[in-house]
This record gives C-alpha cells, sequence and structure tokens, in this order.
C-alpha cells in the first residue's frame, strides 16, 4: 500500500467514529495524520476499534504478528494516539476520535508545523463540521451564580458539582491556546486550564500531561476561570463527565466554530440564555464588553438587550454586573436533555450522521 493511501484508510477509519473526521480538497488533513503518525502506526490504527481489545485481535485484523503489533500499539500509547486499558490482567487497546481524542494528546508534541496544519485544517473542514453535527461535541456549564434564584437546576449543570462528586482532580494545558499563539493568533489568557477529574483516588498521581491537583486547587481554577472571562465547557451527556474546559471564542475550536455561526444558540448545547431586568440597568456597558458571542447591545442608547440568537447562556457578563440588572434563565426552546452518558451520545451521533453502527 503506498503512503498516501495508507493515511487515506485511517482517515476513513477515523470519518467512521460518530465524531467524524471529514475530508477536504486539499488532503491537509491527510498530511496531519502524517505528522502525527508513521506509516506503520496508522496501517495498525485503521484496524481498531473504539471498543477495547486484546492486541491479538488488532494483530489478526491488520494481518501482522501478535508481538509485533503489541509492541507497536504500546509505543502508540506512548506518542497519544491510542487508548490503553487492564481487561482481566491483559493489556487491550482501543482508537481513539480525532477530536475529542488523539489531538489533544498530541500536546507534548505540537509544534509549529503542525499548529499549522491544525488551523488549515480547521478553516477548510473542521470548523463546519463541529458547528453543524448534532448531538454538539460539548456543551456550556453555566457560570453558577448567574442563574436566576428560582430556576431549577440539574447538578450537571453545575460546575462544582461535577468537581465535588470526583476523588482525583488534574490540570492540564490547553491545546487550543498553544495551538493559536504558534500560529501567531489567539489570546494571553491562562494556559494551565483544562480541568479533568476521575472517579479513583490518586488517578493523576505521576501522569506528566495533567498534573494531580486537591480539590480545593479545581474549584478555585473554576473561579479563576471565571474571573480571566473564560466560559466552561464540557462533553455533551449528562453522566460520567470527566473534564471541564475553560474555554474562548478565540483559541477554542469548538467556541471558533460556535461564534462564527449567525446564529450561536441554535449550533451550542445550552439550555440558559441571559435576561436583562431594564428596570434595573444602568446602561454601564460593562456586560457587552464581557460578552465573547457579541450578543448584547444598547438599545437606542437606553438598557441593555440581549439578541438571543447570539446568546450561548455561559452567565459571564452576569458577573461584571454592578446592579445584578442581567440573570440566566432556563431557554424554553430545548425540550431534550443532554443525551444521558457518552454511549448514549455516540449513539446519537453515529445515528445523525449516518453511520450504521456507533463507529466500533
Ligand atoms: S476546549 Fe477549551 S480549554 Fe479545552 S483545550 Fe480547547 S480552548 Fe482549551
Ligand atoms: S449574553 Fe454573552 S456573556 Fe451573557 S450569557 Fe449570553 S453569551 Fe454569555
Ligand atoms: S452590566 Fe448590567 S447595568 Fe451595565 S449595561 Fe449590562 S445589564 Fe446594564
Amino acid at each position: 500500500m503506498s503512503q498516501d493511501e495508507v493515511y487515506r484508510q485511517l482517515a476513513k477509519r477515523l470519518d467512521e467514529t460518530p465524531n467524524g473526521f471529514p475530508s477536504t480538497e486539499s488532503g491537509v488533513e491527510l498530511r496531519l495524520l502524517a505528522k502525527i503518525f508513521e506509516p506503520q502506526e496508522a496501517e495498525l490504527a485503521s484496524a481498531m476499534r473504539l471498543a477495547f481489545e486484546p492486541a491479538s485481535a488488532i494483530a489478526e485484523r491488520a494481518a501482522v504478528e501478535t508481538g509485533a503489533a503489541r509492541r507497536l500499539l504500546k509505543t502508540m500509547v506512548r506518542k497519544g494516539q491510542i487508548r490503553v486499558n487492564k481487561g482481566e490482567g491483559k493489556l487491550v487497546f482501543a482508537l481513539m476520535p480525532f477530536v475529542v481524542g488523539f489531538y489533544e494528546e498530541q500536546l507534548p508534541r505540537i509544534d509549529a508545523e503542525f499548529a499549522q496544519l491544525f488551523e488549515e485544517y480547521f478553516e477548510e473542514a473542521l470548523s463546519t463540521e463541529m458547528a453543524d453535527t448534532r448531538p454538539a461535541i460539548h456543551r456550556v456549564v453555566p457560570v453558577e451564580e448567574s442563574i436566576a434564584l428560582e430556576v431549577e437546576v440539574h447538578p450537571y449543570e453545575r460546575a462544582t458539582a461535577l468537581v465535588e462528586g470526583a476523588k482525583a482532580w488534574g490540570v492540564r494545558e490547553c491545546i487550543c491556546r498553544i495551538q493559536q499563539r504558534l500560529v501567531g493568533k489567539g489570546c494571553e489568557r491562562l494556559v494551565s486550564s483544562c480541568l479533568s477529574f476521575a472517579p479513583i483516588p490518586g488517578f493523576f498521581d505521576g501522569n506528566a500531561e495533567t498534573k494531580a491537583i486537591s480539590k480545593e486547587e479545581a474549584l478555585s481554577l473554576l473561579r479563576e476561570a471565571v474571573e480571566a472571562g473564560l466560559v466552561h465547557t464540557t462533553g455533551n451527556y449528562q453522566d460520567g463527565v470527566s473534564y471541564i474546559c475553560n474555554c474562548c471564542s478565540c483559541c477554542c475550536g469548538v467556541l471558533r466554530s460556535i461564534a462564527r455561526h449567525p446564529t450561536p444558540n441554535t449550533v451550542v448545547r445550552s439550555d440558559f440564555r441571559a435576561v436583562v431586568d431594564a428596570d434595573e440597568c444602568i446602561s454601564c456597558v460593562d456586560c457587552i464588553a464581557r460578552c465573547q458571542f457579541s450578543a448584547l447591545s444598547l438599545a437606542d442608547g437606553a438598557v441593555c438587550i440581549v439578541d438571543e440568537t447570539r446568546c450561548i447562556g455561559c452567565g459571564l457578563c452576569t458577573t461584571v454586573c454592578p446592579t445584578d440588572a442581567i440573570t440566566l434563565q432556563r431557554r424554553s426552546d430545548v425540550a431534550e436533555l443532554p443525551p444521558s452518558d457518552r454511549g448514549a451520545w455516540m449513539a446519537e451521533r453515529a445515528r445523525e450522521r449516518g453511520l450504521a453502527v456507533s463507529g466500533d
């Protein structure tokens, strides 16, 4: 098989996963894969599934010797290309999607060339895929204090509940901000901003990429992120959430895609919207500067008004209002809840993308 064909085959395999890996006319996605995978790694990854399997099953499908496949799979784990687990005393391996998946795991390896390839791919295909495909990859987790007191809030909608329900916490650097800086764009906001958590005590101990922190440090990071004007987002499902990203619309792939959409509220997964009490507004415009989605303006120079089609319900505007004139209310146009867990999200997204199964 030619090298080009090897990467084409892997691209096709990745596009069969619910997350997707759209093709481009320029073929930039193949150059990106070639930057991450050696040809023999790409060939083996093409034979993998999203479900964990022993090396022997993968080797059989790839028609290679099991010992050689196992050695290569271990190398691929170290390079952040695939996932590993211990099943019944044996190592088992699984394919990772591109985003969210092995792209984020390239944090220790990203360089200017990689960042540029990602940028070209984002502009040519990924941005549209991220904004237009249901269910969305991420959902917005609002600033808790911004939600009106009378509104009932589910535990999965509270950032502090997600953090407090875990037994281990970690922080890692934001690859989106690093990627944007490498292409000479983006912002100067916080880089150590991606919060991870797990149900197993000590889960992040010794992890080079995700530095273990205490629960108090995790809660403090949430407050720091709000102060820095960052939007909390997480996986678009209710149970089993394991991270909170603190994102900006200038660097984050997901928020960049949403912000450039003419009606962000139709593509974002958010159950909230900002509402201004005109009697309380003193037209100070502080909230307008705070909103990353151009959802706020002054009506005839009088009071602040919300463009509901642009509001993603992050709640950041409420944190700077001197008179507490803005609160978040639940949207009445979003009836269904997010998928129950990651498996349900994958099944729904696979259906939406016309895949026969969840991509396994
Ligand atoms: S999703 Fe947000 S926090 Fe996570 S890596 Fe991207 S910008 Fe950073
Ligand atoms: S108006 Fe802007 S800052 Fe306020 S909740 Fe909506 S998107 Fe967020
Ligand atoms: S921050 Fe509050 S008072 Fe100032 S313009 Fe916005 S809603 Fe009005």
